[in-house]
């Protein structure tokens, strides 16, 4: 039997709640945009990898006849296997591709300096990812890195060990015997496979 079930549902609070916390912590500038939170029923692969979610522009019709600016999109299964901070990573995720269009170019963004188009829409673009490899493991051997890469390396590196730092600040409050002043190497990329 064929499977006729819808392929998308209106978010009855679950995500609103999530999402909202994280809005108001990290992103109070778009408030003023009125979101739409929706659940994909099925699963979505992008360069084969599972889409957990996803950020849209909604057409300016459908903003002045439904009332919402833009849409975030969750993958349902994805969500549910994901625990509270799992959640709260994906919604910084997704909110942080919705960029505010200033008014006054020389300040941020918000509320108050934003562009708005002829009918009063605010006026945003959908920041694209930093780092966006698509790259054979072959062919980064054969060819090595180029500039673009050497920099994402650098930056990973340079992510990495401030998270390593922020461990062993933990790590050494906790035990209380931070005596010894460890070296560390500055190259610590680990061999790690990550999904996301
Ligand atoms: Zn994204």
């Amino acid at each position: 039997m064929e499977d006729t079930a819808p392929e998308f549902h209106q978010d009855e609070g679950e995500l609103q709640k999530i999402f909202d916390s994280v809005r108001d912590k990290h992103y109070p500038e778009l408030n003023c945009l009125e979101l739409q939170y929706v659940f994909r029923m099925k699963e979505k692969m992008h360069e084969g990898q599972l889409v957990y979610g996803s950020a849209e522009k909604i057409s300016p019709r459908d903003r002045d006849l439904y009332g919402y600016d833009a849409r975030v999109c969750i993958h349902k299964e994805s969500w549910d296997d994901l625990n509270r901070s799992g959640k709260r990573k994906l919604a910084f995720h997704e909110l942080m591709h919705f960029r505010l269009t200033p008014e006054d170019k020389a300040m941020p963004a918000d509320e108050h300096n934003v562009k708005k188009d002829k009918a009063g829409r605010i006026c945003y673009t959908l920041r694209p990812h930093d780092f966006s490899l698509m790259r054979f493991t072959e062919e980064l051997e054969k060819f090595g890195l180029s500039d673009t890469e050497e920099y994402v390396r650098l930056e990973l590196n340079r992510i990495h060990e401030l998270h390593q730092e922020k461990k062993d600040k933990k790590k050494s409050t906790k035990t209380k015997k931070s005596k010894t002043d460890k070296s560390k190497r500055p190259t610590g990329g680990k061999k790690k496979k990550s999904k996301k």
